[in-house]
């Protein structure tokens, strides 16, 4: 029996040595519309107070406290945007919208619905307590000037972009993302719209690999399929380490006669680690190689060599390419990876004697917990196990089977706790 050369790596290990090749790419500026997801390379502060001047934060008017509840005369308008220069004299008021500066003179703004306004008149209603600051939002109340609004390393969302505007920025500086070169190897395999010849597949892991290093925030690059022929291998490895910042190709990693790629990373690169302990993805495969004909010391790309069957090579994606594509995008080491929750067993669990495994399971939660169900058979081939899988399940290796209501972590996909189904209490 042929036996690999190369160990087989705990999970959290193989997870470290990723994270530690894959390190943030060079700082570039983006406009505001492109730079959602991405992680601020540079502290953001406010370049002056917000708001910058004294403002109503009512319509009403603006009027000065010690004339107290008198009548008095409405002298002209002060609309957001539109300044004038009038000025609240004793006995006077001017009317006021919300956002809109405060005239000199004037210390308070009432209501519009707290005043009576007729003929030219305004007098406010009593039962409004009148005090120097009323109505008013004072300059530097929201955002005081040179405050530090967004640290480097804060991952920009919807509204955090909108802070940035806040501010008067149009740019940020972020890691730029990588762009994610993904090529399937297989003599067997055809394109999706082709008809089939004998003993072929369509390739599907392409499609999938393409999506996942979208969502993961990567460039993703599409480098075709790639037949078991030394030759093309080379130049496609080549080609793909010219053109990319990473590179995941699919296939051609485990034991057969034509499973080529790991000699040829070995050979131009090196080789960190070429199986993992896990269920399934086992020959996954990680190697730094620089591209062909650069000078020394040239940037060496992370290369990925997943495993071919389908299942295997979406887990490994999720659980180690995923975190490379957002460390290389700057989020720190410790938010790279996918989310850790537990939840309890909907039902028993066999467990494997020679690996842990990464069980694809649905969530559903009952209150605040959350309990996991398989997603069905967990062949490698079936990529229903994992179509609409919530996450992974981890599984210990050892022998016997864990009885419903065992706690364990579950690995998540995306935001579970507004995804998941909320089961009534019928359905415990
Ligand atoms: P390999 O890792 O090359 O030994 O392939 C393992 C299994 O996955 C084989 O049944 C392949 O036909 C299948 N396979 C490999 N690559 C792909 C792909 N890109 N799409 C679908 N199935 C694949
Ligand atoms: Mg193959």
């Amino acid at each position: 029996m042929r036996e690999s050369l190369y160990p087989m790596v705990p999970v959290q290990e193989a997870l470290s040595i990723i994270l530690h090749h894959a390190q943030p790419l060079p700082v570039i500026d983006l406009s505001l519309e492109k730079a959602l997801g991405m992680v601020l390379a540079e502290d953001v502060r406010s370049s002056r107070a917000l708001p910058p001047f004294d403002a109503a934060v009512v319509d009403g008017f603006a009027l000065r406290v010690q004339d107290g509840y008198r009548s008095r005369r409405l002298i002209g308008e002060q609309m957001a945007g539109r300044v004038t220069d009038l000025v609240v004299e004793p006995d006077t008021a001017v009317r006021i919208t919300t956002g809109a500066p405060l005239p000199a003179g004037a210390d308070a703004v009432v209501k519009v619905e707290e005043a009576d306004e007729l003929q030219g008149l305004v007098t406010p209603f009593k039962r409004e307590q009148l005090a120097p600051g009323l109505g008013i939002r004072r300059m530097g109340s929201d955002v005081q000037a040179d405050a530090l609004l967004l640290p480097a390393g804060t991952v920009l969302d919807p509204t955090r972009l909108g802070v940035v505007a806040s501010v008067g920025q149009c740019i940020v500086s972020v890691c730029r993302r990588p762009v994610v070169g993904v090529f399937s190897t297989g003599d067997e395999l055809e394109n999706p719209g082709q008809p089939l010849g004998p003993g072929q597949v369509w390739d599907s892991n392409r499609t999938t690999l393409l999506a996942m290093v979208r969502q993961a925030g990567g460039d993703p690059l599409d480098l075709g399929i790639i037949r078991d022929r030394p030759g093309d291998l080379e130049n496609a490895l080549a080609n793909g380490l010219e053109l990319a910042d990473l590179l995941v190709t699919s296939g051609g990693v485990s034991m057969g006669e034509l499973d080529l790629l790991k000699p040829l990373l070995q050979q131009w690169g090196e080789v960190h680690f070429g199986r993992v302990l896990m269920k399934p993805g086992k020959p996954l495969t990680f190697a730094t190689v620089a591209p062909p004909g650069k000078s020394p010391g040239a940037i060496e790309r992370p290369v990925f060599a997943l495993p071919g069957n389908p299942v295997s090579a979406s887990v490994t994606f999720q659980l180690f390419v995923g975190p490379a594509i957002r460390r290389m995008m700057g989020h720190a080491s410790a938010g790279a990876g996918l989310p850790l929750v537990s939840a309890v067993l909907g039902h028993p669990f066999t467990l494997d004697p020679e690996r842990p495994e990464y069980h694809r399971v649905i969530l559903q939660r009952h209150g605040n917990r959350f309990v996991a169900r398989s997603t069905g058979s967990q062949a490698s081939s079936r990529l229903l196990s994992i179509t609409g899988a919530h996450g992974l399940l981890l599984l210990e290796q050892a022998d016997g089977t864990l009885p419903a209501g065992t706690e364990r972590p579950v690995l998540v996909f995306d935001d579970i706790w507004l995804r998941t189904e909320v089961s009534g209490n019928n359905h415990d």
